[in-house]
């Protein structure tokens, strides 16, 4: 599987941040750098990259709105990091809340054009993407033209997001379970549960790689032992599911996954099963996410990530 490092930085649209980012871009010759500005960016298909923000030196609500827009665009698969002056934490915090696909850490020695001469700016700004190389996987990948979108699918005015066209394809599959290896192995998973059938399909090689214990959310009838159950709407039906209350571990971090999240009323239902077994569901993921269909009103203060996301069918 080919590597390649995918890099866009996106700055402010000033002219002194865009020539800082041209000349990042000129000397890091190994890496495949786009440097572009919010407004390139409105409407742009982007490969999945590691991001890099400039510019935001100044805590402006202008930049935050700016920022905001340009988050709307991208697909965040690949890491981010904020470049900021040390005065700017209320912008990072701020990009924090808004980016759940995405880790965006500020630079440890953070960056201040005010301070440092350009050119060691550059410099640091360079090694630092030298340093944060060494780990990264595939950045690559276009996961969305894996996902077959069929209209009208299983009834009429539903798209229907087909992952098959992941599992078909050994690559992709790989791609999303490292990237979920990648996301949760630092943090502190006792067990995940994944909801039947096609979150199971995801859940079980990510449980083996963490060897961490899988336990399955079904419909209902499936389950022989004693469970609990929820019924709930779907974004297309109503459905019961079911949990075998002794397989939840009491007091332990227990991750909750499923393909996708529409409207979140699932993965509701299976965060009622999972804490009134005593289990404590520290975040959410689905491989995709549909916001638009505003399951985070649903889902309310639980963390959800996802690979993935569509903001408009
Ligand atoms: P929800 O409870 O609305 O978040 O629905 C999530 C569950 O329904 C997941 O198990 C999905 O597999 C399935 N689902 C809901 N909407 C769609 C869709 N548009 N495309 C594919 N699967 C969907």
């Amino acid at each position: 599987m080919e590597t390649k490092r995918n890099v866009l930085i996106v700055t402010d649209g000033a002219e002194s941040t865009r020539n800082m980012a041209e000349r990042i871009a000129a000397a890091a010759g190994d890496h495949q750098v786009v440097s572009l500005s919010a407004a390139d960016l409105t409407g742009t298909e982007l490969l999945p990259a590691e991001v890099y923000f400039f510019g935001c030196a100044e805590p402006h609500p202008a930049s935050f709105a700016y920022l905001a827009e340009v988050l709307r665009h991208i697909n965040l698969v690949g890491r981010a990091c904020g470049l900021f002056a040390p005065q700017s934490q209320g912008a990072l915090h701020y990009l924090s809340d808004m980016v759940h696909d995405s880790e965006i850490t500020l630079n440890p020695s953070p960056l201040s054009a005010d301070t440092l001469e350009p050119r060691q700016w550059v410099q640091d700004v360079i090694s630092l993407l030298r340093h944060n190389g060494g780990d990264t996987m595939e950045q690559d990948f276009n996961l969305d033209a894996c996902i077959r979108k069929v209209p009208d699918f299983p009834k009429k005015g539903i798209l229907f997001y087909d992952i098959t066209g992941i599992l078909t394809k050994p690559q992709a599959f790989a791609y999303c379970i490292e990237q979920m290896v990648e996301l949760y192995q630092d943090k502190q998973i006792d067990a995940v549960a994944a909801i039947e059938a096609r979150g199971f399909v995801f859940a079980a090689p990510f449980a083996l790689r963490l060897g961490i214990p899988l336990i399955l959310i079904r419909k209902k009838g499936k389950l022989p032992g004693k469970t609990l159950s929820r019924t709930y709407q779907l974004e297309y039906a109503e459905a019961t599911i079911e949990i075998h209350t002794e397989d939840v571990p009491v007091g332990k971090r227990v991750l909750l996954l499923d393909d996708l999240i529409a409207t979140g009323g699932t993965l509701k239902a299976a965060w009622e099963l999972i804490t009134a077994c005593g289990g404590v569901v520290p975040e959410i993921f689905g491989v995709i996410g549909l916001p638009f269909l505003d399951y985070e009103k649903v889902l309310g203060d639980i963390p959800v990530r996802t690979l993935i996301s569509y903001h408009a069918e």
